[in-house]
């Protein structure tokens, strides 16, 4: 089988959330079943960064966006493991930011920058002289491919259309329509209209192969409607049959506290001395005065927005503070978060740290040196860094939603069993009695071990998900032959 993986985002040339981490990993573990698998995404400015021999592999040729021309060449990356083109057009995508100058703030002309990279992904099939049975399409931004092969003479090609994230519907005023070239007549505006916008999503929706989603719990939350359904749920109930929910995976090559290049202290044989030399160096690295080593240490590392509960964390803070807990955290995203965080680290609460820089160093050595890792999220389709954290032995507080549901089971302390603590509520209120229960927990370290280690041997790596994709990848090949 012939796979061309779509994507906006892919570690280590390109990150913003957890899709990097996807397009990074589920490639490679689709490549160990045997698929012929390429990966494709833009040549931002950051690509330059990894030290990889890139290799021009097209002469250069021309794209046409509305009333401009772009000139675009493909490039090829070698020494990764599986193939990857990068869509050079330096007009687009040779700028400081991936989405946006700054996290809150989107570019201008992204519709033209994805219409663009879709063009280019269908044009590269051609210039490849190699032929995908399906191309697997990620979010908004590659959305419009699965227009686009139902009229060019791609037609052949199937198409599955991940969401990642329903709550980012790649939204653009329908005046800018011709931007897309799609003809009238296929596919009328009821295909992509949203509240009197462009969705691209929703075109996505409607004319992919297939759909899924990044867990279970997620997909039912979409469809059910409400906050979660984020005005798509319509579009998704009608594909409801051809919808599925299939949990992200983690790479314990990558994430993998033994040989981490990050950590001051890499894990032997025993957890207890992993975490206690890396929380030791974690609390050093946040210059926190006057801690004593009993005082547990709570990470977060995300996305610092809505979503992801920063609301409700700020409503507490202080309490937490004054409980005991030493709170790290790093995120960049909506301003007023950041003001804020940064005026509590600066001013106010002495064992409170925050970072808002993207850095990978410093996610590694919170996910190593945490005692607890906190995700107080309204909604979370997936979820990585819970994933993560589990396997450096940081238990997760987490709110029982999506992918966080469906992978943080609630201790037990009458059977031994979970892994973390989990609480229902959005509110202040509720995150707080879940932090008092697993400080109960944490003051009894027989307990507290063996939680760590029921978390450390939790196993989300991908061998199993990814069966799943090519089980529906399988199913769209079936249909295409008839
Ligand atoms: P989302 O995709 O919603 O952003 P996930 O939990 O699925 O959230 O994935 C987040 C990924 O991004 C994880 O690999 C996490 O370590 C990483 N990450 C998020 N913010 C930062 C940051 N400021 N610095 C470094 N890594 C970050």
């Amino acid at each position: 089988m012939k796979l061309l993986f779509a994507t906006s985002e892919m570690a280590p040339f390109a990150k913003v959330g957890g899709l990097a981490d996807v397009s990074q990993s589920l490639p490679i573990a689709l490549s160990k079943l045997g698929v012929d698998i390429r990966v494709i995404l833009p040549a931002y400015s950051t690509v330059n960064d990894v030290e990889l021999n890139l290799v021009q592999i097209t002469h250069p040729f021309k794209i046409r966006i509305h009333d401009e021309t772009i000139e675009v060449i493909l490039l090829e990356a070698r020494g990764f493991p599986v193939k990857v083109y990068f869509v050079d057009a330096p007009y687009f995508f040779e700028r400081i930011g991936i989405y946006g100058p700054n996290p809150s703030e989107g570019f201008k002309d992204n519709l033209e920058r994805y219409t663009l990279f879709c063009k280019a992904v269908i044009i590269s099939i051609r210039k490849l002289g190699w032929e995908p049975d399906i191309i697997h399409l990620n979010d908004w931004q590659t959305a419009l491919i699965a227009a686009y092969l139902k009229t060019a003479r791609y037609k052949h090609i199937g198409s599955l259309l991940t969401i990642h994230n329903l709550a980012f519907p790649g939204d653009f005023p329908l005046e800018n329509k011709d931007v897309m070239s799609l003809d009238d007549q296929i596919f009328p505006p009821k295909t992509y209209d949203f509240f009197g916008k462009i969705s691209l999503l929703k075109l996505g929706i409607v004319n992919a192969g297939r759909i899924n989603t990044v867990s279970s719990g997620y997909r039912e939350e979409t469809l059910a409607g409400g906050a979660n359904g984020a005005g798509l749920e319509d579009a998704l109930q009608k594909r409801k049959k051809q919808y599925y929910g299939i949990l992200n995976g983690v790479d314990y090559e990558i994430w993998s506290p033994k040989d981490d290049p990050y950590i001051a202290h890499k894990f032997s044989s025993d957890w207890h001395g992993f975490k206690h030399m890396n929380k030791m160096d974690l609390v050093k690295e946040c210059q926190f005065l006057k801690t004593s080593e009993y005082q547990p240490v709570i990470g977060m590392v995300g996305r610092l927005v809505h979503q992801k509960g920063i609301e409700i964390l700020l409503k507490v803070i202080e309490q937490i503070h004054d409980m005991g807990f030493l709170l790290v955290v790093l995120g960049t995203g909506d301003m007023k978060f950041e003001k804020r965080m940064a005026f509590l680290n600066d001013n106010l609460l002495v064992n409170v740290f925050y970072d808002s820089s993207f850095n990978e160093k410093l996610a590694h050595k919170i996910y190593a040196g945490s005692d607890i890792f906190l995700m107080p999220s309204m909604y979370e389709p997936c979820g990585l860094s819970q994933i993560i954290a589990m396997r450096y032995g940081a238990v997760p507080v987490v709110r029982d939603v999506g992918g966080l549901k469906d992978t943080v089971e609630q201790f037990d302390p009458e059977t031994g069993e979970g892994c973390g603590f989990k609480f229902s509520d959005f509110s202040g209120e509720a995150l707080l009695n879940a932090l008092k229960e697993a400080l109960n927990a944490y003051m009894n370290p027989a307990i507290w071990r063996k939680i760590v280690e029921n978390a450390v041997n939790i196993n989300f790596s991908w061998s199993n998900s990814a069966k799943k994709y090519l089980t529906v990848y399988q199913d769209i090949m079936r249909e295409k032959n008839g």
